[in-house]
């Protein structure tokens, strides 16, 4: 089993990799074709018993593309999984997101960068980076970090 991703950028973008597709897509093919070829064996006999190794070589072969791509899913449905978890994990990390940050009053230590309106608090990175200065008493607070 593979390590638990702790950061969105060190999970796989993608829930299946280019090798999984092309397994799966190719089985797949010959899977169909398998089905074909016993499907039309099977129909040219006669007789039940002489239908029966047709019979089973497609109901495996359908059998083992089922088990394959089933597999397949699993591992990309725990890839979105690991990557969920671990978005959430890093939106977890800001405290101005969270929703039970206290809220803090226009005035009371916030922010306005040159050419904004809204007070943000100093962390918030809408004014990350950029010269600030302290927000004036009534300005409106910050969607996001208010
Ligand atoms: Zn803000």
């Amino acid at each position: 089993m593979a390590a638990p991703v702790t950061s969105p950028a060190a999970a796989p973008a993608v829930p299946w990799l280019p090798r999984e597709t092309r397994w799966v897509g190719g089985f797949g093919l010959v899977a169909i074709v398998l089905l074909v070829v016993c499907w039309w064996q099977a129909a040219g006999e006669g007789d039940p018993s002489d239908q029966l190794p047709w019979l089973n070589l497609g109901t495996a072969a359908v059998l083992v593309y089922w088990v394959l791509a089933g597999r397949t899913l699993a591992r990309a449905r725990r890839r979105v999984a690991e990557r969920r978890s671990a978005q959430l994990a890093a939106l977890g990390s800001r405290p101005w997101l969270r929703s039970d940050a206290p809220s803090t009053p226009a005035g009371d230590g916030l922010v306005v960068a040159a050419g904004m309106t809204r007070a943000h608090r100093p962390e918030c990175p809408l004014v990350s980076g950029k010269p600030t200065s302290p927000a004036p008493a009534g300005a409106p607070t910050c969607g996001i970090c208010g």
